[in-house]
């Protein structure tokens, strides 16, 4: 528990009345983004694994790969209740019919909700519908919106392919559904100034957006922007910078939004630079210190 912002794991604790765990999935989707559909290169600072983390067992049908991640976490932490969380790639990019076969392998044994991380111009009103469907009997559905920045000029140095006014669509059309939504972002990101982050912060506090992902902009093998930091052309904010800049980004956020992350590993193997990334908790623990030296918390500079 947290006495600055309000953790996921605090918020499904309150929910469920017990703590539930992630088993992170790969239902083999691909990207838009990466296909050629839009463009085949990706976002700038995406590596060949879709954004994904962690995965228990990749080869297996999802079904099998929820029961292996299930078993493995009720044995390290006497795990009860689970929310499956298709995280790899685009996780919305198949036609509706091929979404829910899939989507209802997941409700079984003490599955308690499902999160899907997406793009926005890769939802329609069928597919929320359908998505919305599983939203019954206390569960908790979520849509992982990637958005990064507000501004049009960084989405498209960055080329996610669309621009903020899509991501608001898709954010509204999941509300009127009752959908959980919960946007990304990624402090750092080339030609951004302060400003630009702070920006970025206060248009999110006024959607009525659930939850928040904040990445620092890492640099992965064999992205667009490793070849940017090799070549000189993109600075990394440091540790100290970081952790300021997220404590002034969570005081404009509304008090009850769910941070769902302060700050994304990314694969160990493949990541060139910041290296003091890895220690996430030990950074989450630096950043409370800094809200107890502030006297602030989330929220602390938020109004509606
Ligand atoms: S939308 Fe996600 S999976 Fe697709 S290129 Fe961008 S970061 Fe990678």
């Amino acid at each position: 528990m947290s006495n600055y912002y309000l953790t996921f794991s605090d918020f499904l604790k309150k929910k469920f009345g017990q703590k539930v765990y992630k088993v992170t999935l790969d239902a083999g989707f691909s990207c838009p983004n990466r296909d050629g559909t839009l463009s085949s290169d990706g976002c700038i600072f995406c590596d060949d694994s879709g954004s994904f983390s962690r995965l228990y067992s990749p080869t297996l049908p999802i079904e099998e790969q929820l029961q292996v991640g299930m078993v493995k976490i009720k044995n390290r932490y006497h795990a009860e209740k689970f929310l499956a969380y298709f995280q790899a790639y685009t996780n919305t990019y198949k036609p509706v019919n091929e979404l829910k076969q899939l989507y209802d392998k997941v409700f079984i044994d003490n599955v308690v909700g499902m999160s899907i991380g997406t793009r926005p111009d890769c939802v329609d009103e069928e597919k929320l519908d359908l998505i919305s469907s599983y939203n019954v009997d206390n569960r908790f559905i979520q849509v992982e919106y990637g958005i990064q920045s507000v501004h049009d000029k960084t989405l498209k140095f960055i080329n996610r392919g669309h621009d903020f006014a899509c991501f608001e669509k898709a954010c509204k059309k999941s509300k009127e559904r009752g959908l959980t939504v919960c946007a990304h972002v990624i402090l750092g990101l080339p030609n951004e100034t302060y400003d630009d982050m702070m920006q970025t912060a206060k248009t999110l506090a006024k959607m009525s957006i659930d939850g928040i992902k904040i990445h620092m902009l890492a640099v992965m093998e064999g992205t667009k922007i490793q070849k940017m930091f090799d070549e000189g052309k993109i600075n990394l904010m440091s540790e100290e910078d970081y952790i300021s800049t997220v404590c002034d980004f969570l005081e404009y956020l509304p008090p009850d939004m769910i941070i769902q992350r302060l700050a994304g590993n990314g694969k160990r193997e493949i990541r060139i630079q910041p290296r003091w990334l890895g220690k996430k908790l030990e950074l989450v623990g630096k950043m409370e210190k800094e809200f107890e030296r502030r006297g602030t918390k989330q929220g602390s500079k938020f109004s509606k």
